[in-house]
């Protein structure tokens, strides 16, 4: 096994006992791609939620959110264009009837040679050391250029493929390729059919057509119908933005890689409605916004980047994601679509009503354009945890070198805050010190308070669970009202009045230090 598959291996297993996330329906060999959020999990999810909508609507005045139903009428979804065009590209593989995605087996194609040119680009790093170039290297090698220009082909022609809706072609592509199924190594496939994403139920006990309901498969259509509503009764004035967290639904073809890609999951999106022509300003504005937004968490640049899409939704004009480097590898981890006034246009004719903005400043009325951020909350989950999650080698009590499990999560999104620990279980006056300390902090925010088992093993179980400090309750707090807090990430132990732990812990702890870093990437 790679060490990458290792580490996720590790992560998955880590966050199954912790407590983050199970899972779902497990006693019944659980339901595939459903998990459910566990005591810490819930509380980092709440936490990333809190961080998303504060950047949002508390800290844009012309951003207001709401909470629309999963249920909506089933024309929405015609309109939207999802009950026709929402389908990914299907096919078998007849030997192994292993199911796949006729796109990803080709991505997947295009990355095996893209691994053979970073295999090159390794080795001549290592025989040139520090003067080398990759970028000159790249341009220059053969080997390098050929390759480049093949994947560009291949990509190309499937783009072209996938907005024809060209299924014979794609099945052509796969036989040329030569692609074989990576379980079985059989290169004998099914054609390439079209699968429609959307789950359907039925409203009541009525049959028939207009009965037929669908989970919603995007958050974003209970905020376009919602636009007249919203804008009449919050006095926004474009432009301002929408901003909606809740549940999505998609029946995925293939749902691997543990939360990354789920059949329910949680959306978070804004949708930023605009003067038509200011289209290109706003990308621009939130596309540098939003990475500003992942990089306030302290998250390694390099870990993050722009990916433009060269195949362009049926509702877009242009479209970038942010892209973030996954244990196995870099994937989408948000959108940012220019969706220009397509979905609020196709309300409008299939409603029959008008759904238009008076503009003061022009005395006239206009469809607004908009411009959409949207981001999975799971997928940023995962995207948290992976970074955070860290094997240390550090002194122990005894000063000798051991292996510590930390998962340094940014400060304002750790599950737990602060652990109250009294130092020994059966001394009643330290144990009733420590719950007094408790009941002070929890006022103030998420606390544990834990009494078993040696103080170095309660300090590993906190670390394995990110808490950013621990509050150490012994003798000398009986004489002297001090404690000892403990820095997660430091090490460091210092001597303070309990009187200052709740300040101490709220300037790291407080939300607002994840609005501080403004820089971005190219
Ligand atoms: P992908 O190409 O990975 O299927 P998408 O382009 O279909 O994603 P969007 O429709 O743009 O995704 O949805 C916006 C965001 O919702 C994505 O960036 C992703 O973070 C999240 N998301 C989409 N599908 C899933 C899923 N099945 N499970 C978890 N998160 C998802």
């Amino acid at each position: 096994m790679s060490q990458q598959s290792e580490s996720f291996k590790k992560l998955v297993s880590h966050c199954k006992e912790y407590g983050f996330i199970y899972q779902s329906s497990e006693v019944y060999d659980g339901l595939a791609a459903v998990y459910d959020y566990g005591p810490n999990g819930v509380e980092l999810k709440n936490n990333i939620k809190s961080y998303w909508w504060t950047a949002m609507t508390q800290m844009h005045e012309n951003i207001v959110g709401i909470d629309s139903a999963i249920f909506m009428h089933p024309k929405v979804w015609k309109a939207s264009g999802h009950v026709d065009a929402f389908n990914d590209p299907m096919v078998d593989n007849k030997q192994s009837n292993k199911r796949y995605r006729a796109d990803q087996l080709i991505e997947g194609y295009c990355e095996k040679i893209e691994a053979k040119s970073k295999k090159d680009v390794a080795k001549a790093k290592k025989k040139f050391g520090d003067d080398f170039d990759e970028e000159q290297f790249r341009t220059t090698n053969q080997r390098i250029i050929d390759r480049t220009a093949k994947q560009a082909d291949i990509l190309g022609r499937m783009n072209n493929h996938l907005r024809d809706q060209d299924m014979e072609a794609l099945k052509a592509l796969i036989e040329e390729l030569e692609i074989a199924d990576p379980e079985s190594g059989s290169k004998e496939w099914t054609d390439v059919r079209q699968f429609n994403l959307m789950f359907s139920t039925q409203l009541g006990n009525i049959a028939g057509g207009e009965s037929k309901l669908y989970l919603r498969p995007e958050t974003a259509q209970g905020i376009f119908v919602n636009f007249l509503n919203v804008q009449k009764t919050s006095r926004q004035k474009i432009p301002f933005g929408i901003a909606q967290i809740g549940k999505a639904f998609r029946n995925e073809i293939v749902a691997r890689q543990f939360i990354f890609r789920m059949r329910e999951f949680e959306q978070m999106e804004m949708q930023f409605f605009i003067k038509p022509g200011t289209q290109k300003e706003w990308f621009d504005y939130w596309k540098k916004a939003r990475l500003d937004w992942h990089k306030g968490l302290g998250t390694d640049a390099s870990k993050l980047r722009y990916h433009d899409h060269d195949n362009l939704a049926h509702y877009a004009d242009a479209a970038v994601d942010i892209e973030f480097e996954f244990p196995f590898g870099f994937r989408e981890l948000e959108g940012i679509h220019s969706r220009t006034d397509f979905d609020l246009k196709a309300h409008q004719e299939l409603s029959g009503r008008k759904i238009q903005y008076f503009d003061p400043e022009i005395n006239d009325s206009y469809v607004p354009y908009v411009l959409e951020t949207s981001i999975g909350l799971d997928r940023m989950f995962l995207a948290i945890v992976s970074n955070a999650l860290q094997e240390e080698t550090v002194p122990d009590a005894e000063g000798k070198n051991s292996t510590r499990i930390v998962m340094k999560l940014p400060a304002p999104l750790a599950p737990v805050k602060c652990a109250i620990l009294p130092l020994l279980k059966n001394k009643e006056e330290l144990t009733s010190k420590a719950r007094e300390v408790f009941d002070k902090l929890k006022l103030h925010f998420n606390c544990q308070y834990d009494e078993k088992d040696a103080i170095g093993r309660r300090y590993r179980r906190q670390d394995a669970v990110g808490t950013p400090y621990c509050v150490t309750i012994d003798f000398d707090s009986l004489e002297d009202n001090t404690v000892t807090i403990r820095d997660r990430d430091t090490l460091k132990q210092d001597r303070v009045s309990i009187d200052e732990v709740a300040a101490i812990v709220n300037d790291k702890v407080a939300m607002k230090s994840l609005f501080s870093i403004k820089e971005t990437i190219s």
